[in-house]
C-alpha cells in the first residue's frame, strides 16, 4: 500500500514539474496557478523578488536556444530601478489629484468581482512591470498561458478589467497578448498599420480609461515596420493607405533630419521609435479626458519597441506627462 502511494506521488510530482516547468519558477503551489488566486499570487509576488535572484535562476535553467543575450537585455531593462526611472519621473513633483471621474473609475475596478489579476486597479508602474515580466517569459519560451483557460474565459465573461492599453501595429508578427504572455481580459488592444491613431482609436482609449480604470497606455512600435518603411521610401501609395503614410510622415521627416543616431538603430529603426513617440504625444493631447487623467497622475503613456527576431520589448520613451 505504501509502495503504491509513493509511486503515485512520484508520478504526480514528475507530471507537475514537467507541465509547469517555466510557468512560474518561484511558485510553490503549482496547482493554484490556473485559478484567479494563483494568478494574483504570481503577479503580486514576483516583483518583490530580488531581480538578480530571478536572473540567476533563469540563467541556470535556461537551456533552450531562447536567445540568452536577448534575455539578459530584457532582464536588465525591467529592473526596479529602470522602471522607476522611466515611470517615476515627475511623479513626486506632480502629486496625484484624483478627479471625481477617475475616482469613480478606480473604485469600479477595485470593487469588481472579476478583476484581471485577482483584485484592484493596477497603477502604471505595476502595469509596466507586468508587461516586461510577461515579455521576459515570452523571450525565454516559458509562456505561462494561465489566462488562456476555460476557467479564465468564464471569469472574464462576467466583466473585463484589463490593466494596460496597448496601441500596436496590425503586423501579424506583433500580437500583444502573445509577446507579453498574457491572455483573456488582460490587455485592451488597439491596432492599426504603423500604430497610428484616429478619433475612433482615441474614443476606444477613453472608454478603457474612464470605464475600465486603465492607468497605462503603451505605444508599441516594432522592428522593420512595413508601414513606416513605406513612408520612409516615399513613392506612391494607393487608396486609403495614403492616410496611414501621411500620419507617419512627420515622424519619418524628423528622423531623416536627425540622421542615424547609432549603429544599432538605423534610419528605419529611429523612424519607428520616433513614430511611437509622436503617437504617444498625440495621445496626450487627444482629448480632455485623457489629458485630465495624465495631469492628475492617474494615467501614463510610454513608448516601446519590439524586436522581431529576439522577441524583446524595450521601453524607449519616458512617459508623456
Ligand atoms: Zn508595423
Amino acid at each position: 500500500m505504501s509502495t503504491l502511494k509513493y509511486l503515485v506521488m512520484a508520478i504526480l510530482f514528475v507530471a507537475s514539474t514537467t507541465f509547469y516547468a517555466g510557468a512560474n519558477e518561484s511558485a510553490t503551489e503549482p496547482a493554484k496557478e490556473h485559478g484567479a488566486e494563483g494568478a494574483a499570487a504570481e503577479h503580486s509576488a514576483t516583483p518583490s523578488e530580488p531581480a538578480q535572484d530571478k536572473n540567476s535562476k533563469k540563467g541556470k535553467r535556461g537551456g533552450k536556444k531562447a536567445s540568452a543575450a536577448a534575455l539578459r537585455e530584457v532582464e536588465q531593462l525591467d529592473t526596479e530601478d529602470t522602471i522607476k526611472r522611466i515611470i517615476g519621473d515627475g511623479r513626486d513633483s506632480a502629486p496625484k489629484k484624483k478627479s471625481a471621474r477617475k475616482k469613480k473609475a478606480v473604485h469600479a475596478a477595485e470593487h469588481s468581482p472579476v478583476s484581471a489579476h485577482g483584485g484592484g486597479a493596477v497603477d502604471a508602474e505595476e502595469a509596466v512591470r507586468r508587461l516586461m515580466e510577461g515579455n521576459r517569459r515570452y523571450v525565454a519560451g516559458k509562456n505561462s498561458a494561465i489566462h488562456r483557460t476555460a476557467q479564465r474565459r468564464a471569469e472574464v465573461a462576467k466583466g473585463q478589467h484589463p490593466y494596460a492599453i496597448i496601441v500596436g501595429c496590425s503586423d501579424s508578427r506583433v500580437p500583444p497578448e502573445i509577446l507579453f504572455d498574457e491572455g483573456l481580459g488582460d490587455l485592451f488592444v488597439i491596432r492599426s498599420a504603423g500604430n497610428v491613431i484616429d478619433d475612433i482609436a482615441i474614443g476606444s482609449m477613453e472608454y478603457a480609461v474612464e470605464h475600465l480604470g486603465v492607468q497605462l497606455i503603451m505605444v508599441l512600435g516594432h522592428e522593420r515596420c512595413g508601414a513606416v518603411d513605406a513612408t520612409l521610401k516615399g513613392g506612391e501609395v494607393s487608396g486609403k493607405l495614403n492616410s496611414v503614410v501621411e500620419a507617419i510622415r512627420p515622424a519619418v521627416e524628423k528622423a531623416k533630419a536627425k540622421g542615424q543616431v547609432s549603429h544599432s538603430c538605423d534610419l528605419l529603426c529611429s523612424s519607428v521609435k520616433g513614430n511611437a513617440r509622436m503617437v504617444a504625444e498625440k495621445i496626450k493631447k487627444s482629448s480632455p479626458l485623457i489629458t485630465d487623467s495624465i495631469e492628475s497622475g492617474m494615467l501614463r503613456v510610454v513608448g516601446a519597441y519590439y524586436e522581431l527576431e529576439s522577441g524583446v520589448v524595450t521601453l524607449t520613451y519616458k512617459p508623456v506627462l
